[in-house]
């Protein structure tokens, strides 16, 4: 029984328990912590990023409309140059216009065209273009509109990707001579290029590029992209009717950015400048990795102390459980745990066990009480007789032992009966305790026989007192109205050890010899 409650003991330690739980509780604070501040931070980063894109594109386009403006006057100032001076040479003419070109580098080439569509110089004169004619519709409409213009990016005669910036020639009376034209090639160096170059990428993977009113790629980074039309893109739609502002946008490749636009009003182009939204992740991700390293620490003090602070509030608890496994174990006693002042349960526990424990003793003591004891006459009984004479024989203790009989007790119980037998019995161990020492035991041998044990007694001490036994019996008042008598016998330890069997045998002869020698007297043996 007790080994199958011992197996049944099983289960969670309560500190391994609550230590657990602080653990996953300090983590889901910490996965929490975690959630808001990201996901918070996020939106707010995406949204500064996409206020200052928007203010990177206005920027950018006040830039390139100045510069565009700036080149367009300076293009004017050529051509009233050109209108003032009319009777110069081909050389002066030809110095002039790379003058012009070099002083600004606004262009990459410069024109001077007749209105019959003849090319009359160009700079640098290596694109030995002066003599041959207009081909590309776009020159020739430009030529044709005798005024200002600026073109759409195009594929120019010389196979470049231009754009052509003109100015007409007229004299004081309105005579059109034709026009003036400079020419941005979009793959090389130019001011325009230049200018944008310089603020193109940003360490975060920021940059912009510049699409005409048609939706086609004037400038891009990715200089294989120019010219290429993506008028399908959101942000080119809202530029392409006039709009400016701030949205996210996805590419045609998937890619998502963060895009701030303008529009470059003296012109109709437009300015996108954007950083791909991945690349906001890095914010984000530094976010995480300081606050991972402010809250680490914090959460592992805190779960520590959760830690030893559960481990102080079990202990207790742990330790009366191991003493209640002691106690079930039949180890009584051992080990019992100091009562816990502040830990209530632990107290309640304590004293629970403690009142058990005590119950139990009394009842184990009841229970030995009763298994040693003659209920009768509440002398000990012959069990008690054996382990006590078997341990004082052990101890070897100098003793004497009294065995004692009632004489012809059979004719009491035949005369009146059992229960009178019974009332005598008791009377008798009544007699015994009154004339014995503290220190002396008196037993119920068994019927109506008697032993007592006599500690430290010499041979005259225990006659004495075996012989006040029997007279004081001898004249005792009865149930029945006539006294009884008793036989006894007496002997003495000799200090052996196993001599218990013996000490009764001596003991009984002595009785035997006081029963043949006409009852009611003492023997000693050896006689
Ligand atoms: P003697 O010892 O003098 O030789 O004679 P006796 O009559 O006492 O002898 P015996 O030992 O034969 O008888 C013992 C009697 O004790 C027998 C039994 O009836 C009685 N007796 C034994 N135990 C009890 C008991 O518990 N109560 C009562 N009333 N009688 C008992
Ligand atoms: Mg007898
Ligand atoms: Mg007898």
């Amino acid at each position: 029984m007790k080994k199958m409650i011992h197996q049944q003991v099983q289960g969670i330690r309560l500190s391994t328990f609550m230590g657990g739980l602080a653990f996953l509780v300090s983590f889901l604070i910490l996965l929490s912590c975690l959630f808001i501040g990201y996901t918070q931070e996020r939106q707010s980063i995406e949204q500064q990023v996409l206020e200052l894109n928007e203010i990177h594109a206005r920027e950018l386009s006040h830039i390139t409309e100045s510069l565009v403006s700036s080149m367009q006057h300076s293009l004017e100032e050529g051509a009233n140059y050109i209108i003032n001076h009319p009777e110069q040479d081909v050389q002066t003419e030809q110095s002039n216009l790379d003058y012009f070109r070099n002083s600004s580098s606004f262009f990459n080439a410069v024109f001077l065209i007749k209105p019959d569509k003849t090319i009359v110089l160009n700079s640098p004169i290596s694109l030995n273009q002066a003599g041959t004619k207009l081909t590309t519709t776009i020159s020739i409409d430009a030529l044709k509109a005798k005024r200002p213009t600026i073109s759409r990016p195009y594929l120019g005669k010389i196979n470049r990707t231009i754009i052509l910036m003109t100015h007409p020639l007229f004299t004081s009376s309105g005579e059109y001579k034709g026009m003036i034209a400079g020419a941005l090639y979009l793959h090389q160096e130019n001011r325009l290029k230049e200018l944008l170059g310089t603020n193109s990428q940003k360490t975060d993977g920021s940059y912009f590029y510049v699409v005409d009113r048609k939706g086609n790629i004037i400038y891009h980074p990715d200089s294989s992209i120019i010219n290429t039309n993506i008028q399908e893109n959101k942000v080119v739609q809202a530029l392409m009717q006039g709009q400016s502002g701030k949205q996210i946008v996805s590419d045609s490749k998937g890619h998502t950015y963060l895009a701030g636009y303008s529009v470059i009003s003296n012109v109709g182009w437009g300015i996108v400048f954007q950083t791909p939204i991945e690349n906001t992740n890095i914010y984000s991700n530094m976010l995480i990795r300081s606050t991972l390293l402010y809250l680490i620490p914090v959460i592992l003090l805190l779960m520590l102390f959760t830690f030893w602070l559960s481990h102080r509030l079990a202990k207790p608890l742990y330790l009366l459980a191991a003493y209640a496994q002691n106690l079930a174990a039949g180890h009584h006693g051992k080990n019992r745990p100091r009562l816990n002042r502040w830990n209530y349960e632990a107290r309640q526990l304590h004293y629970a066990i403690m009142v058990l424990e005590e119950e139990t003793r009394e009842k184990e003591k009841r229970l030995q009480n009763e298994a040693n004891q003659d209920p009768l006459t509440g002398l000990l009984n012959r069990r008690a007789l054996q382990s006590i004479t078997n341990n004082w024989v052990h101890n070897r203790y100098s003793f004497a032992m009294i065995i004692l009989d009632i004489d012809h007790f059979k004719s009491v119980n035949d005369t009146y009966g059992h229960p009178v037998g019974d009332e005598v019995l008791k009377m008798l161990a009544g007699i015994l305790r009154s004339q014995v020492r503290v220190e002396d035991l008196c037993f119920r041998y068994g019927g109506e026989e008697f032993i007592i044990l006599l500690y430290e007694v010499t041979e005259q001490e225990v006659m004495e007192i075996a012989e006040r036994i029997r007279q004081t019996t001898a004249v005792f008042p009865t149930p029945m109205g006539r006294a009884i008598t008793i036989s006894l016998g007496v002997t003495l330890s000799q200090g052996e050890a196993d001599e218990t069997e013996q000490l009764l045998k001596h003991a009984d002869a002595a009785l035997y010899q006081a029963k043949e020698g006409g009852r009611n007297r003492t023997v000693f043996y050896p006689g």
